[in-house]
């Protein structure tokens, strides 16, 4: 009888396998379009990472040979160190992100991560350096504590509790009458946006990566869930090296470091106040947002 049990027991350790490569796939949605197969080199040792600084190298890159997207861009992201992307619209700020995960090869210059070139390294090991916290987080038809252990291979209960309180979860997980055992997803119990982010935030919690890639929510977060998932990303983040890629600047105002991106290269940077003085491209952006919000604050109160 064993042995018809070993070759299911195979099976389902393929299958657990399997899973866990379609969801690293499926958080990846949100920013890989049509990934190119990139391969590890001969012999790539394992990415080694003691303190987790991440740089661009003059790296050039385009999806398509006859369109340069990045133009030679050059940035370092100290070890520890909250920085946050911005720029106009198809600057470029997601593809930056699709690079570090190596979805894709720069055309020329270099991607380090505590100074290995990422070709040189298994794309395992670079992964697994990394976590993602993207807009739209996928959920599996499964329990929540399924969807949270998930983060890494053989994570335990109490791991799992942990990193359900830190993203601020364990208030809605004591409400569920099944606990970390209730069904989620479409055939289960349907969660919010924040949510669903929040469990995306405890995956990656269990994960425990040194760098953290951060999606900002574009997608429909009220503002006082989108406050309070900040304030989780803020407090996750401490002690590990983050890049924020925003699509709106109200949500990184307190980074280390703003990379301001337009048209593929580096036109300013600085923190939040330092590039307001400057009033360059950032504070312009800025004036404009507020301008916005307010337009639509006022139009808000003329419905009521
Ligand atoms: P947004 O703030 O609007 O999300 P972004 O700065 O993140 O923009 P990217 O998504 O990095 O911009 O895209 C940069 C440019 O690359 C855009 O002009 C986009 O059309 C182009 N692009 C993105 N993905 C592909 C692809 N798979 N094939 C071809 N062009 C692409």
């Amino acid at each position: 009888l064993m042995q018809l049990f070993r070759p299911l027991d195979m099976l389902g350790m393929v299958y657990r396998t399997i899973r866990q490569g379609l969801t690293d796939m499926a958080e990846m949605f949100a920013l890989m379009d049509s990934p190119v197969e990139v391969q590890d080199a001969p012999g790539a040792p394992a990415l080694v990472v003691r303190r987790p600084t991440l740089a661009f190298d003059n790296v050039v890159f385009g999806y398509e040979p006859d369109r340069t997207i990045l133009k030679g861009l050059s940035f370092e992201v100290p070890a520890g160190s909250q920085v946050a992307i911005v720029g106009p619209s198809g600057a470029g700020k997601s593809t930056i992100a699709r690079l570090v995960f190596r979805f894709y090869d720069p055309w020329s210059g270099r991607i380090l991560i505590d100074g290995q070139d990422i070709r040189e390294v298994t794309q395992v090991s670079l992964r697994s350096a990394i976590g993602i916290v993207p807009q739209d987080s996928v959920l599996f038809n499964d329990t929540i504590g399924y969807n949270i252990a998930y983060g890494r291979d053989g994570a335990g209960l109490a791991e799992v509790e942990q990193a359900a309180r830190d993203a601020a979860l364990m208030g809605l997980i004591e409400r569920l009458p099944q606990g970390f055992d209730t069904e989620v997803g479409e055939r289960g119990l349907k969660l919010s946006g924040g949510e669903k982010q929040r469990v995306a935030i405890a995956r990656t919690l269990v994960k425990n990566p040194p760098i953290l890639l951060l999606d900002e929510a574009t997608s429909a977060l009220d503002t006082r869930t989108e406050q309070e998932i900040l304030a989780t990303l803020h407090r996750v983040s401490s002690g590990r090296t983050s890049l924020s890629i925003a699509h709106r600047l109200s949500t990184i105002a307190d980074a280390d470091t703003i990379f301001v991106l337009n048209e593929g290269a580096l036109a300013e940077s600085g923190t939040h106040a330092e590039l307001l003085r400057r009033d360059g491209l950032y504070a312009e952006m800025w004036a404009r947002q507020a301008t916005e919000i307010d337009a639509a604050a006022a139009a808000a109160e003329a419905a009521e």
